[in-house]
């Protein structure tokens, strides 16, 4: 059985250039709410699309989320769980669904994360992620993966980004204390380098 990995931490932590690595690294699946979320902005629910809520910055209902989460891992052998879950609801729906093999959160400052954010450019086609001035592309604008052009999310505003930021402040920081008083909390230390912070993921998971 693959690993069972939860990856928790604000907007702009890393999770998602730290989770494509752990997928390889263990060959576990990266299951991740945002990009599917993005894949799917104007599928029709009953409460409205996704994209309405994320432009915003707000979050998706749970019930949408936690039925993607259900079917991705209902598919896994082992993975890495990014962007899920994000309020005490979904965490609850979560310890009904699976086990986990580890419990990491990301610690990054809150002035570092605006910064990670709106300097942010992703792939167009492959989904990576590179940075105006912490990682850099080979070419300005294009992917060094598939040579796609890079752009900015639309939710990487200033504006947007505070936003995300206090959501998570309100609904996703009680997530992260409620593993922390279950004991399973590993807390890492997300301003190191990319590398330095997947050293210390690795090390933990193999501990
Ligand atoms: P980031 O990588 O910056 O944390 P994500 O790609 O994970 O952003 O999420 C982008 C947007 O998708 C969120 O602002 C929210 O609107 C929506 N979203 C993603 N995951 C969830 C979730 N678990 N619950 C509700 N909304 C979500
Ligand atoms: P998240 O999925 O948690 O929102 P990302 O992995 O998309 O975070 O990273 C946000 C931005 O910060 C990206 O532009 C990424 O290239 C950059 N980044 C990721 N990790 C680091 C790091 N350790 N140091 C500096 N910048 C980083
Ligand atoms: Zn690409």
């Amino acid at each position: 059985m693959g690993k069972r990995i939860l990856l928790l931490g604000a907007p702009g932590a890393g999770k998602g250039t730290q989770s494509k690595q752990l997928a390889e690294k263990y060959d576990i699946e990266h299951v991740t709410t945002g990009d599917a979320l993005r894949a799917n902005k104007d599928m029709e629910t009953e409460y409205g699309t996704p994209r309405s809520f994320m432009e915003k910055g707000e979050l998706v209902p749970d019930a949408v989320v936690n039925e993607i989460v259900r079917a991705a891992l209902e598919d896994a052998d082992g993975y890495v769980l990014d962007g899920y879950p994000r309020n005490l609801s979904q965490a609850e729906y979560l310890t009904e669904i699976t086990d986990l093999d580890a419990v990491l959160y990301l610690k990054v400052a809150e002035s570092e994360l605006v910064e990670r954010l709106t300097g942010r450019r992703v792939c167009s086609e492959c989904g990576t992620n590179f940075h105006v001035k912490f990682n850099q592309p080979e070419e300005e604008g294009v992917c060094d993966e598939c040579g796609s052009e890079l752009a900015q999310r639309d939710d990487d505003t200033e504006e947007t980004v505070r936003e995300r930021l206090s959501v998570f402040e309100e609904n996703t920081a009680p997530v992260i204390e409620h593993y922390r008083d279950e004991g399973v909390l590993v807390e890492i230390d997300g301003e190191q380098t990319p590398d330095e912070v997947f050293d210390d993921i690795a090390a933990t998971i193999e501990s």
